[in-house]
């Protein structure tokens, strides 16, 4: 399809899902409440290099829970995935994000995508990269997104005053043996790493990073390491979307991860990557009109990852297969 084809496209979902307004913003951190609930912006980045975007797509929120995709990639290249699953599964919890609840055959938490994984990521992150933690991972953020980024000090300190439960998980984290102490550095490395500005645009970037298998297709630098994007989608397909991840993989069929600020980022291999943002979230967590440009997105242009339609890996036809 055309560069027009494809805006057009967008442009019909996007005000096919714009008279949606279900759902409500998060509060329970209370600087998230300050956004503009009709914001609405959707953004295409192709493996190719190329931007297609409308409504919203450069107004800034938080990345909240998608970095914890993001912190996995990262932690799986600077320590290996051996180590990495010693302190987190890679299973599907069924549960909500913020639950207090552990694998019961492993005690370790149930995958990196609810909050005790990320918690646990976090720790890892921590010891691999010490006090810089942050000024590393929000570079690697930057690069994927090609652009600096920077943490919203609001929504940072927000979080970590009133992160009693996320405080309350990282101290389960180390009576079961799986975060190291002292625990609150590590906790406020995750509400920082939450708290970084992003807009669609930024997540489409990102996503299309992770499509071109870690090579940003913008830079044309290499951010991430091959074989942890491979890890990351598949535990992204599984586990991204909140408790909404098996109907997620069943209608839309791509791997994502969605925040709590409003945000959702897809990828299709080797093709595209996708950004969202509307911050009025369903009862599972997820965007309202996020989810529904996704189907719509997702049925339109045939990216289901079993899609007949969707010839899937460029790379398998470049060596003639
Ligand atoms: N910072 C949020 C929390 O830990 C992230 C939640 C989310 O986006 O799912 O509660």
């Amino acid at each position: 399809m055309s560069g027009e084809g494809f805006s057009r496209a967008m442009g019909a979902v996007y005000e096919q899902c714009l008279p949606l307004r279900d759902g409500t913003v998060a509060d329970y951190i209370p600087e998230l409440d300050t956004v503009d609930p009709e914001s609405f912006g959707i953004a295409l980045a192709t493996t190719s290099g190329q931007l297609l975007s409308c409504g919203d797509a450069e107004h800034e929120f938080t990345i909240q829970s998608i970095s914890k995709a993001f912190n996995f990639c990262i932690a799986l290249e600077l320590l290996g995935r051996d180590e990495v699953l010693k302190h987190v599964g890679v299973e599907p919890s069924g549960d909500a994000f913020n639950a207090i609840i552990f694998d019961p055959q492993t005690s370790l938490p149930f995958n990196p995508m609810v909050n005790a994984g990320a918690i646990t990521v976090c720790g890892l992150l921590r010891r691999a990269l010490g006090h810089n933690a942050v000024e590393h991972v929000l570079e690697r953020f930057s690069r994927a997104a090609a652009r600096p980024l920077a943490i919203s000090d609001a929504v940072y300190r927000s979080e970590s005053l009133t992160g009693h439960r996320n405080r309350a998980l990282g101290h389960m984290l180390v009576s079961v043996g799986v975060a190291d102490q002292p625990i609150e550095p590590t906790l406020e490395l995750y509400f920082q790493l939450c708290s970084v500005l992003v807009n669609a645009n930024d997540l489409a970037r990102m996503g299309a990073t992770l499509a071109n298998i870690g090579e940003n297709p913008f830079t044309g630098e290499s951010v991430f390491d091959l074989t942890a994007v491979r890890d990351t989608l598949s535990v992204m397909f599984t586990c991204g979307m909140y408790d909404y991840s098996g109907n997620w993989a069943l209608d839309v069929g791509v791997p994502a991860k969605s925040g709590v600020g409003g945000g959702v980022v897809g990828i299709v291999n080797r093709q595209l990557g996708i950004g969202t943002f509307s911050p009025r979230l369903d009862a599972k967590g997820n965007s309202v009109r996020g989810v529904r440009a996704f189907e719509c997105l997702s049925g339109e242009f045939g990216l289901h990852a079993f899609e007949f339609t969707n010839f899937g890996s460029q790379f398998v036809r470049d060596i003639g297969m």
